[in-house]
């Protein structure tokens, strides 16, 4: 297969296992554990068996397949789906999860059905809107939620989790964490006994855990991003002592000419229906590198070298070369953000290929 594909993600699992265990040992100082979250890399077993190594006993993803892939390949973790399921799906989901989050009482009811027909007990998380406005229970609405789970067979409700800067980039302030911890305090009160998930949010809640005197009752936090490219998502600042370089896109070049910067002729529409504009910079060296909008999203693309992205289509990137005498053939990488990482871990056109000691090696940059 990889001898088919002009591009590839490198993923360098030692950079990788830094970050895990920095942000383990992190979190674990102030009594906060961690769901290992999959998502974005598609459930790939040399990185999820790289996050249970280092000490991570819970992985989360929001596909079914990416649990099945994982469970598959024999990992030995506790299996989390990370998004409420379909009614479809509730067998899939009893079958590959071992803890489902939800949001709709029809859902349980379902999951409730599926786990008595196989004899199984399900674990459920609830998820609690505190403001973002994507999943979630209203908070006013909670208890009389939950009073209706504790009455279903075959689930059992193991935690509460709150989602934070998902859509509507409401931040986890310390206000929101302190009410969202009572929430948690108050629902054990009402179930005779503690949660075992209080699942505070995401890799945006790095600032609070920081910043914060008391985290209250908060035990969990589900994280991503940061693991896999070093970052808190707020304002995605690096991490201390983590890495944001452990993926890196590399990709050929196919063509490198002098040419005009600026298109000759009367202009209209490109093929994605925008009219873009160009600056007339002369005669530059323009690249072009043998992947596009199918492969990748190239509005995330960082490129390592001091080159420019002009503007891209289905399979090509054109390039400023500016002082580099790129030759076709040679190799340029890049970094990708959260949007670029997803969509080439997902393409089937994109090689993954495993870096396991030393830095990335066998990139040809120009001359
Ligand atoms: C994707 C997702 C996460 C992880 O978010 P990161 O920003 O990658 O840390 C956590 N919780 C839920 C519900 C998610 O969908």
């Amino acid at each position: 297969m990889i001898d088919l594909m002009s591009s590839r993600v490198e993923i360098d699992l030692i950079k990788l296992k830094n970050n895990v265990e920095v942000l383990l040992q992190m979190y674990a100082s102030k009594k906060i554990s961690i769901m290992g979250v999959t998502k974005a890399i598609c459930g790939i077993p040399e990185i999820a068996q790289v996050f249970v190594d280092m000490g991570i006993l819970t992985l989360a993803d929001s596909k079914i397949a990416n649990l099945k892939k994982m469970r598959d390949a024999k990992i030995k973790a506790k299996f989390v789906l990370l998004r409420t399921p379909a009614l479809t799906e509730v067998d899939q989901v009893i079958k590959y999860a071992d803890i489902s989050i939800n949001t709709e009482l029809v859902v349980i009811k379902g999951l409730s059905s599926a786990a008595i027909s196989c004899g199984k007990q399900h674990e459920i998380i609830l998820m609690v809107d505190m403001g973002d406005l994507r999943e979630g229970i209203l908070p006013t609405n909670l208890e009389a939620f939950i009073q209706e789970v504790l009455l279903l067979a075959g689930i059992k409700l193991v935690g509460i989790g709150a989602n934070f800067a998902c859509l509507g980039g409401v931040q986890p302030t310390e206000e929101k964490m302190k009410s969202f911890s009572l929430l948690a305090n108050y629902i054990e009160e009402v179930i005779k006994g503690p949660l075992a998930y209080i699942s505070g949010g995401n890799s945006a809640n790095y600032n609070w855990f920081k910043s914060s005197k008391n985290i209250g009752s908060i035990n969990n936090l589900r994280i991503g991003e940061s693991i896999l490219l070093g970052r808190e998502t707020l304002y995605r600042t690096r991490i201390p002592g983590l890495f944001t370089d452990v993926f890196t896109f590399v990709t050929e070049v196919i063509e490198s000419k002098l040419k005009a910067s600026f298109p000759d002729g009367e202009t209209g529409q490109n093929a994605f229906g925008a009219s873009p504009q160009f600056q007339d910079r002369g005669q530059i060296r323009r690249g072009i590198l043998g992947v596009g909008r199918q492969d990748v999203l190239v509005t995330g693309l960082t490129p390592r070298i001091d080159i420019e992205i002009l503007g891209s289509s289905s399979d090509h990137i054109v390039i400023d070369a500016k002082r580099t005498d790129l030759k076709v053939g040679d190799e340029v990488a890049f970094d990708l953000n959260y949007g670029a990482l997803l969509s080439a871990m997902t393409s089937p056109y994109v090689a993954k290929k495993f870096i396991t000691q030393g830095s990335i090696s066998g990139i040809k940059q120009g001359a």
